[in-house]
């Protein structure tokens, strides 16, 4: 008997991605070959262990697909080592924490409340639960990374690690200088690529590497993967830590089809066609950027040089940012409410929404339509909450969408 319950709500979801403008700077659409590994037979393997020596029977297939993978990220990202398992962004950092830390240990990571990750210290985290964090963040002024109040962290703190990267910041970040300044301290320095893999493996940011020690990355955001994590480094002592911090102690069997499905990611961003995209995604973003501020709205750090912004909604018109994404979900534009930096609402309500540019550039948007959007959101969020202003978003929205298909062939009500 067939679940139609199941098949009818990914169907719906199905039209939501088909139908909807995608501003979440974390999401993007994975190509069709991605989907079809990502629920292939490989998900009926146990395969504890690493290619060429598992616990089990019968993994020489998955043996192929886990060694295609490695080399690939490996290649993609210039470096010696990595390990593809992790289920996602926040179990490979915390393998990470498993493989160089012990419990108690001091750490310096971005705020959470500046623009860094969850895993990255927060105090309702296991990370802040389990290790000594402290927090570096950014200026009042420029609300850009405060690099001085950094450096004196470190000498201050001598954390044993130093966790770069960040969930919401529109800025380059320069790794060498905060490589530079932990190691002159002796700190183990980590960085967090999660939502700028894909614009490094397309040298659009610059690279981590050759300067952290061990970089992490989710694969479903900017990378345009399957939802994963992966975990790399230049050092062989490590990759050993690494490994076995992450089996057998943190996971089971990895799940061996969406290692199929990263292999097959990082086989895409090899290609030259996602340079392109990876470009177009920060030109769209510029764009986004200028229509936006045409508008009279106040984007933090005065804009983007990546593929997100954070829009002060408070400033610039007075709402909530919990407000903001509500006013835009009921128009098709999806975003999420975000805390800005400084903030004076609390994070459930916040003073801004996070927007970003990965998924819409993939349905093939470019900058005229990045206009449009930053324009459609405009006279959303400026006016009153109107049917008539409602239906003419929804009409303007519904103009943009129209022109792209996406996994036009794909049925889920269909046997
Ligand atoms: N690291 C960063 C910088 C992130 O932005 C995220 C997700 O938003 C993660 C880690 C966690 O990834 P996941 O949601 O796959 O656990």
């Amino acid at each position: 008997m067939r679940d139609t319950a199941v098949f009818e709500s990914v169907q719906r979801e199905l039209n939501r991605q088909r139908n909807n403008i995608e501003l979440i700077a974390s999401e993007n659409f994975v190509s069709e070959e991605i989907l079809q590994l990502a629920g292939s037979v490989l998900t009926n393997k146990y395969a504890e262990g690493y290619p060429g020596k598992r616990y089990y029977g019968g993994c020489q297939f998955v043996d192929e697909v886990e060694t295609l993978a490695i080399d690939r990220v490996c290649q993609l990202f210039n470096c010696k080592y990595a390990n593809v398992q992790p289920h996602s962004g926040a179990q490979a950092n915390t393998a990470v924490y498993f493989a160089l830390l012990q419990p108690g240990d001091k750490v310096l990571g971005m705020s959470l409340a500046d623009g860094g990750h969850l895993t990255h210290g927060s105090p309702v985290n296991f990370s802040g639960k389990t290790y000594e964090f402290h927090e570096y963040g950014v200026k009042r002024d420029t609300e850009t990374i405060d690099y001085d109040a950094y450096k004196k962290l470190v000498e201050e703190i001598k954390p044993k690690l130093v966790v770069a990267g960040a969930s919401a910041y529109s800025r380059v970040i320069d790794f060498k200088f905060m490589a530079d300044v932990a190691h002159e301290n002796g700190a183990l320095f980590m960085v967090d690529i999660a939502h700028i893999a894909g614009l490094v493996a397309a040298g659009e940011h610059p690279s981590p590497f050759p300067y952290a020690d061990v970089v992490t990355t989710t694969t479903h955001k900017t990378l345009r993967g399957p939802r994963g994590g992966v975990i790399m480094t230049n050092s062989e002592e490590l990759i050993k830590k690494i490994n076995s911090a992450v089996f057998p102690g943190m996971q089971g069997g990895p799940l061996m089809h969406i290692i199929a499905a990263k292999a097959a990611c990082f086989y895409e961003a090899l290609q030259p066609e996602f340079k392109e995209y990876a470009k177009q995604v920060k030109a769209n973003a510029k764009a986004l950027e200028a229509s936006l501020k045409e508008e009279g709205f106040r984007i933090v750090t005065g804009g983007t040089d990546n593929h997100l912004m954070l829009v002060d909604v408070k400033a610039s018109c007075g709402i909530s940012g919990k407000k903001a994404q509500r006013l835009l979900d009921e128009v098709n534009i999806t975003a999420n409410k975000n805390a800005i930096p400084f903030d004076t609402e609390k994070p459930f309500k916040a003073s801004g929404i996070r927007v970003g540019t990965p998924a819409m550039t993939t349905k093939g948007f470019k900058e005229d339509d990045f206009r449009e959007v930053g324009k459609i959101i405009a006279y959303r969020l400026k006016n009153e909450e109107t049917d008539e202003v409602k239906q003419a978003c929804l009409a303007r929205v519904k103009a943009l969408t129209d022109k792209v298909t996406m996994y036009k062939d794909i049925n889920y009500l269909e046997k």
